[in-house]
């Protein structure tokens, strides 16, 4: 597991749970509830491919905030190119000063 249980997102705060099944009776491998704020990732995932998938739930808070219509294909792609930039720019919010 990724090991993040929390992430707050227009003032509200997502629990992320790491569970076995994320839907009865469906395939899924993520999916968030925008009532309850809970975030549901199946656990039996690579590590990178559960950062991509939580990444892709919160593109769907985000459209939620937003008020953006966007199809199921493009908060998929929305997520995985999120997720590339960044895990090819780890220290992108962790720099104290920007350089001169
Ligand atoms: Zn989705």
């Amino acid at each position: 597991m990724i090991g993040i249980s929390k992430i707050k997102a227009g003032g509200h705060v997502y629990s992320v749970e790491y569970v076995d099944v994320v839907e009865p009776f469906m395939q899924r491998i993520g999916q968030v509830n925008l009532l309850t704020h809970e975030i549901r990732i199946h656990k039996d995932m690579a590590i990178s491919k559960q950062e991509e998938v939580l990444l892709h739930e919160l593109v769907h808070i985000i459209c939620d905030l937003c008020k953006f219509d966007m199809s199921e294909e493009d908060t998929g792609r929305f997520g995985v190119v999120l997720h590339q930039i960044w895990k090819d720019n780890p220290d992108l919010f962790s720099r104290e000063e920007l350089p001169e």
